[in-house]
């Protein structure tokens, strides 16, 4: 007999647990504030603009304007609960900051789902600079095809 494990377990946050956390973060607490971090926090790997409004509005059953979207997206990278990935596809991607992150951990982009995974920080390093210059961010992107892509090589 096979278990029923889940392959992907997605943790969910209550409310409640995200309105502490941008508490604790020292930020005022809005509506849609929590919804948005909530989202972020609740999904397995980083999202674009997009799939945070669809996942959002389906939470909340009500629309939500596209550019309060994201200036609140923009707010929770700025407070640093939040990063943001460009993979070469161009689009910007949202993910909440997990505690055990750093600012600087590499990303993978699967070329043939187009989806954006966290890595661990472990594998990288920072290149030597020349004298006096300074790192304000460093981005590192792996393109390559997923676990689940490399299984079904029916192109897409
Ligand atoms: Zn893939
Ligand atoms: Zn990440």
């Amino acid at each position: 007999m096979k278990n029923h494990a889940h392959d992907t377990p997605s943790p969910t946050h209550s409310d409640a647990e995200v309105t502490q956390l941008l508490r604790d973060a020292g930020q005022r607490v809005t509506k849609l504030r929590v919804a948005v971090y909530r989202t972020l926090l609740d999904a397995e790997q980083p999202l674009s603009h997009p799939e945070v409004q669809h996942r959002l509005e389906s939470n909340i059953a009500s629309p939500v304007d596209r550019v309060s979207l994201y200036r609140n997206l923009e707010w929770l990278v700025d407070i640093g609960l939040a990063h943001r990935i460009t993979a070469d596809d161009r689009v910007w991607r949202f993910s909440a900051r997990r505690l055990e992150q750093s600012n600087q951990h590499p990303h993978f982009h699967c070329v043939s789902c187009g989806q954006v995974f966290c890595l661990p920080e472990s594998t990288v390093s920072t290149p030597t600079l020349p004298k006096d210059y300074s790192v304000i961010e460093m981005e590192l992107v792996v393109n390559g095809v997923c676990a689940h892509c490399g299984k079904n090589k029916t192109p897409h």
